[in-house]
């Protein structure tokens, strides 16, 4: 499952497809930003062990 910048996808981690740099959300109503390591606009979800 990929999301993209602006989407809202929920409380969690995610992590940016291109360079690996992880984006923590702590509101389910957050948007994605882009990335800001890299400016990248897909991410993927990292699950919570
Ligand atoms: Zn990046």
């Amino acid at each position: 499952m990929e999301y993209r910048t602006g989407d809202t996808p929920g409380i969690g981690r995610y992590q940016c497809l291109h360079c690996g740099y992880i984006v923590r959300l702590t509101s389910d109503n957050e948007k994605l930003p882009a990335c800001p390591n890299c400016g990248h606009h897909a991410f993927e979800k990292l699950e919570d062990k």
